[in-house]
């Protein structure tokens, strides 16, 4: 018995051995799976990867829904601090997941939900709040059966609610880690359960050259690729990552120790921009092969057009224009906290054919040297971002500060726009104490406070002002025009604070526009100074939506405004 029929066996007896609960409507077979695994190490683009299948596979006009197993025991990835594990992408339904998540949606254009995200912390919780229900019937609850089957469960659940041709899964880690064991014998289960050709597993994995040799070593590959093999999976396809091109000679190897193919293991080298991927991979078949395990090669066909022109328009000429952009956190030592970002900006670049350079400021260094202040005239712009906490919150304010007085195009992102409102309110406003109370509780003038709704909350999961919102547009502002005159704009929103409401009037005498609002609520949330060479910002995170080809229009006009203090058109 196999597939559909083995299915509809088990999960029809209730004392059995299996725990296989299908959720209501799942039919077997009618979405197709591919499974993301890694070895060797990661960092190596496992999150990239996954993401330009998932392109290519929409470039067939597959319906793709990606899907992120996690294998820490957070329930979400709220409370992880972006120094350890990259920034906290919020989804628009509030979820606060994996940078990974932003990585599909920017490939794919379109807005994922709770359901394309699972950690193993969501699994645990969900078996014990079960549990203590009683719905287990006298059973002891298992890692195997109960825990995979959990797992089988959320994915098909997705498979049910969006009706997937195919659901890409990436498996968070790389083999043999500890914690990612029960995702991965989940995934060995979905295999034998829905049977051949409907599932493919595929490995990425590292060869490495290491410059004493001066050549490739494919011994922790063939290690790790064992070690998935004793786990019970067979891949079906291998992706071997390394700095240059393998030869034939170690995908000869790989093949061998792992029953692979050879036209099935795949050299993958570095590119230099991640919008070059999906055609490459196209050129090398990746996608076609897995489509080949799946039997779907021949439904859904590749339009090479659209992927070319895709890739093109992604691009900047050799000879464009460099900006400089200053950006002003204190996560600088680990870019990925500010991935979405940097994402922003380079939507940015391919579309008005600018390359951008980053320079990082570290806010605290700045807080314990402000003569260093004056360095920022020599950037073209300056972002301050999102960041909580009270450590290097004066340099911000300063930073805003100066932008402000020295014409330098300043674009303030969710705390970079609460800094902006407290250093015009300090110095143009002569409101001497301004502050916001999550870094001074007392402060004379409280001009950014606690939403009211997060006054009575206490604990620190979940329980921001989190998700996509509207944001009504002002008419007759620069955010109204450079926005396509649209009266609403929805983007998502990661915060606590907001900009106190009995301090507007104050601000807008002296000059501040908020030119965006929550609607129907006296709630600010983009704000501009019209006499300035650029100085925006918004209490949301642009950087969330924007997707390559459609940069936000917050980033766009900034790096327009940066253009034109670098060709010297700006007063300095
Ligand atoms: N710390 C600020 C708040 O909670 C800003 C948050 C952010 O930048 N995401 O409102």
């Amino acid at each position: 018995m196999k597939g559909k029929a083995l299915l509809e066996n088990i999960a029809n007896i209730s004392s059995t051995e299996f725990y296989t609960p299908l959720p209501k409507g799942y039919k077997p077979g009618r979405t197709k799976y591919l499974i993301v695994t890694g070895s060797v190490m990661s960092g190596i683009g496992k999150g990239m990867l996954t993401s330009s299948l998932c392109k290519l596979f929409a470039n067939r006009g597959m319906n793709v829904e990606p899907m992120k197993l996690e294998a820490y025991l957070n329930v979400d990835a709220g409370t992880l601090n972006p120094f350890r594990h990259g920034e906290v992408f919020v989804l628009d339904d509030g979820t606060e997941t994996d940078m990974d998540l932003g990585s599909y949606e920017r490939f794919l254009d379109k807005n994922l939900s709770r359901e394309n995200f699972i950690t193993s912390g969501l699994i645990y919780k969900t078996i014990i709040e079960k549990e203590r229900k009683g719905a287990y019937l006298g059973r002891d609850v298992q890692f195997i059966p109960h825990v995979t089957g959990e797992i089988k469960r959320f994915v098909r659940e997705l498979a049910v609610k969006k009706k997937p041709d195919i659901i890409v899964i990436e498996i968070g880690g790389t083999v043999g880690d500890y914690e990612n064991m029960f995702a991965l014998e989940a995934m060995r289960e979905l295999m034998y359960e829905e049977g051949s050709h409907n599932v493919c597993f595929l490995n990425a994995t590292y060869i490495i050259e290491p410059p004493s040799i001066g050549e490739h070593k494919s011994k922790a590959a063939q290690l790790g690729i064992r070690r998935l093999l004793s786990l019970g999976i067979q891949p079906h396809i291998i992706v071997c990552r390394s700095h240059t091109p393998i030869p034939q000679s170690i995908r000869e190897k790989i093949s061998l120790n792992s029953n692979v193919p050879l036209d099935r293991v795949i050299g993958v080298e570095d590119i230099e921009k991640i919008y070059e991927l999906p055609l490459a991979l196209r050129k090398k078949g990746l996608d076609e092969k897995i489509l080949e395990v799946l039997k779907l090669e021949k439904r859904f066909k590749a339009n090479n057009k659209e992927l070319i022109e895709w890739t093109k328009k992604n691009r900047v000429s050799k000879n464009a224009k460099t900006v400089t952009i200053a950006l002003a956190g204190k996560y600088t030592k680990l870019k990925d906290a500010y991935i979405s970002i940097l994402k922003a900006l380079e939507h940015c670049e391919g579309m008005l054919n600018t390359r951008i350079d980053i320079a990082w400021l570290d806010t605290t260094e700045l807080e314990k040297k402000p003569n260093k202040l004056s360095t920022l005239k020599k950037y073209d712009g300056v972002i301050v971002p999102g960041g909580f906490g009270k450590r290097g919150i004066e340099g911000k304010i300063a930073v805003a500060d100066y932008c402000r007085k020295k014409n330098i195009p300043y674009l303030g992102l969710c705390l970079g726009f609460q800094v902006a409102v407290i250093a015009f309110a300090r110095s143009v406003c002569k409101l001497k104490g301004a502050n916001s109370t999550e870094f001074e509780p007392k402060c004379k003038h409280p001009v950014i406070d606690l939403l009211p709704e997060q006054k009575e909350i206490s604990g620190l999961g979940a329980t921001m002002r989190l998700g996509g919102h509207d944001v009504e547009l002002i008419p007759g502002t620069i955010a109204h025009k450079i926005h396509g005159k649209q009266s609403f704009i929805r983007r998502r929103f990661r915060h606590r604070y907001e900009l106190n409401p009995n301090y507007i009037e104050i601000l807008e005498k002296h000059g501040m526009v908020f030119s965006g609002k929550a609607p129907d609520k006296q709630v600010m949330q983009i704000l501009e100074l019209p006499n300035h060479a650029f100085y925006m910002a918004c209490q949301y995170h642009p950087e969330f939506t924007s997707r390559p080809l459609k940069p936000d229009p917050l980033f766009f006009h900034f790096i327009k405004a940066a253009r034109r203090r670098h060709a010297g058109k700006v007063s300095r």
